[in-house]
C-alpha cells in the first residue's frame, strides 16, 4: 500500500492574526497621539508666529508629551504584550503540531505523546516576542516626541508636523508586519523540524511557496532533500520572511542519496574552481611581464566562487570581490573558458586597482569614439566570421554603440544604459586581449578606437610607475 504524504502548510492565518493584534495596539496609540496633538499641541503651534526657543517648547509641550507617554504605557502593558505573544506562540505551535500529527498518522508513525522540551521552548519564544512587541511601542513614543519637539523648534506648521506623525504610524505598522512575518516563519519551521528530529525522521524535502517572492536560492532548494544529521543543512522558515516549509521524508535511502549527490556536487564544484584558477594562472605565465604581475598579485585561488543563484554563467561580483561561476547555467558550454575568465579577471583588477569608470580621460575617450569612429567600416568587418566571432572586439563595439554595431558577443541593451558599464566592459576586454596576447585584435582596436586604446594603455602603464 502506498501512502500519500500530506504536505506541510505555511500558517498564513497565524501570521495575519499576530500582525493584526500588534496593529491594534499601534492604532490605539496613534489615536491618542493624534487626539493630543490636535487638541493641545497644534493650537499652540498655530497661534504663534515667532520661533520658539528650546526651553519654551519643552515646557509648553512637556505636559502633553508626558500624557502621551503614560497612555502609551497603558496600552503596551506587560499583560497585553504577554497575551499577544503567547497567543501567537500557542497558535504557531498548535498549527505545527496538528500538521505533524496528521502527517505521522498518514505515514503510520506514532508521534511521541509527551514533549518535555516544549514548555521551556515556548516560554523562550514568548519572552522573545514580548520584547519585539514592546519595541514597537517604545520606538513609536520616542519618535513621536522627536517629531513634535523638532518640528516646533524648526518652525514647521501644525499640518506639517501632523503629516509626519501620520507617516510614523505607517512605519510602526510596517514594523509590526515585519515582526509577524519573520517570527511565524522561523517559529513554525523550528517547531516542525524539531518534532521531525525528535521522532527520528531522517530528513525533509524543501518546499517553497511557489510564488514569485521566493528568493532564488530557495527556488533552487525546492523539491530537494536534506538530512537532519547535516548541521549545515538549511532550515525552511529561518531566513527573514521565508515561507518555505519542510515536508518529512521517512525513507532513509532517499535522504542518503541526496546527501551523496550533494557531496559529489561539492567535489565537482571544487574541481570547477580549481580549474578556473589554473586557467588564469596558465594564461598569466604567458602574458606580458606587467600583466603577469598584476594577475599574480590579485588573482588567487580564493578569487573564484560558485553561485548557482546567478542568471549568467560567468560574472564578476563587486560585493564579494569574486569571479562567480554558475555551473548549472545552460550557456556555460558556449564560452571559451579561458577567454571569459580573463575578461572577469580584468573586472576584478579594474575594481581593485584602476576604477576605469571614474577615470576622466578614459570616460572622455569612450564618449568621443562613439561619435567619431568609422562605424560603416566596422560594420563591414563584422561580415567576416573572423571579426564577428572575436568576442572581445565585438563586446567593445556593443558597448560603444549600445548594440547597434556588434558581432556575436555583447551585453544586454539595458545594461549599457547603466552609467560606467561601457568603461568597465571595454577595460575588461582590452585587459583580456593584452593578457592573452591577441595582437591582431589589439591592432584593430588601436586602428578603430585610438583614443580609447591610448587611454587604456596609459592607465595600465601608469600603474607600473608607482
Ligand atoms: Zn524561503
Amino acid at each position: 500500500m502506498t501512502k500519500r504524504m500530506l504536505i506541510t502548510r505555511y500558517p498564513h492565518n497565524v501570521e495575519r492574526a499576530y500582525a493584526k493584534n500588534m496593529l491594534r495596539l499601534t492604532q490605539a496609540i496613534a489615536d491618542i497621539v493624534l487626539y493630543e496633538f490636535d487638541t493641545n499641541i497644534a493650537p499652540e503651534i498655530n497661534s504663534r508666529n515667532m520661533r520658539f526657543d528650546g526651553y519654551l517648547v519643552d515646557s509648553i509641550f512637556q505636559k502633553s508629551l508626558d500624557r502621551i507617554k503614560a497612555l502609551t504605557l497603558g496600552i503596551f502593558t506587560a499583560k497585553e504584550k504577554y497575551s499577544i505573544a503567547s497567543k501567537f506562540v500557542r497558535a504557531s505551535n498548535s498549527t505545527a503540531k496538528t500538521q505533524f500529527v496528521n502527517q505521522m498518522e498518514v505515514a503510520g508513525v506514532d508521534p511521541t505523546k509527551t514533549e518535555p522540551w516544549l514548555n521551556d521552548y515556548m516560554d523562550a519564544a514568548i519572552a522573545e516576542n514580548v520584547s519585539y512587541i514592546g519595541s514597537i511601542g517604545d520606538e513609536y513614543s520616542a519618535k513621536t516626541e522627536q517629531i513634535i519637539l523638532r518640528g516646533a523648534k524648526e518652525g514647521r506648521s501644525g499640518q506639517e508636523i501632523r503629516d509626519e506623525l501620520v507617516d510614523q504610524i505607517g512605519m510602526s505598522e510596517n514594523k509590526a508586519k515585519f515582526i509577524a512575518r519573520d517570527q511565524v516563519g522561523s517559529l513554525f519551521g523550528d517547531l516542525t523540524t524539531t518534532r521531525h528530529k525528535k521522532v527520528g525522521i531522517p530528513g525533509f524535502m524543501w518546499s517553497d511557496s511557489g510564488d514569485n517572492r521566493v528568493r532564488p536560492l530557495h527556488v533552487e532548494y525546492n523539491g530537494k532533500y536534506f538530512s537532519y544529521d547535516d548541521p549545515n543543512a538549511p532550515i525552511p522558515g529561518k531566513d527573514y520572511g521565508c515561507r518555505c516549509v519542510a515536508i518529512p521524508e521517512f525513507d532513509e535511502s532517499v535522504i542518503n542519496a541526496a546527501v551523496d549527490e550533494r557531496k559529489q556536487q561539492e567535489n565537482e564544484d571544487k574541481t570547477t574552481l580549481k580549474n578556473a584558477y589554473s586557467e588564469v594562472v596558465s594564461a598569466a605565465q604567458k602574458a606580458p611581464g606587467h600583466i603577469e604581475k598584476l594577475l599574480s598579485s590579485h588573482i588567487t585561488e580564493d578569487s573564484f566562487e560558485i553561485a548557482r543563484d546567478n542568471s549568467i554563467a560567468y560574472a564578476y561580483r563587486p560585493s564579494t570581490k569574486k569571479i562567480i561561476i554558475n555551473p548549472s547555467d545552460r550557456s556555460m558550454k558556449y564560452y571559451n573558458q579561458q577567454e571569459i575568465l580573463l575578461h572577469e579577471s580584468g573586472h576584478l583588477l579594474d575594481y581593485a586597482n584602476f576604477k576605469s569608470w571614474e577615470n576622466k580621460s578614459f570616460q572622455i575617450a569612450t564618449q568621443i569614439e562613439r561619435k567619431v569612429a568609422n562605424w560603416e567600416e566596422i560594420s563591414e568587418l563584422f561580415h567576416q566570421e573572423k571579426w564577428a566571432s572575436d568576442d572581445y572586439f565585438s563586446d567593445i563595439c556593443s558597448a560603444l554603440t549600445e548594440n547597434k554595431v556588434k558581432g556575436y558577443a555583447g551585453h544586454a541593451a539595458s545594461y549599457w544604459k547603466r552609467k560606467g558599464s561601457a568603461e568597465k566592459e571595454i577595460f575588461a576586454n582590452l585587459f583580456a586581449m593584452l593578457a592573452l596576447d591577441k595582437q591582431e585584435s589589439m591592432a584593430m582596436v588601436k586602428k578603430q578606437f585610438p583614443m580609447v586604446y591610448g587611454s587604456f594603455i596609459k592607465m595600465i602603464e601608469g600603474d607600473l610607475s608607482d
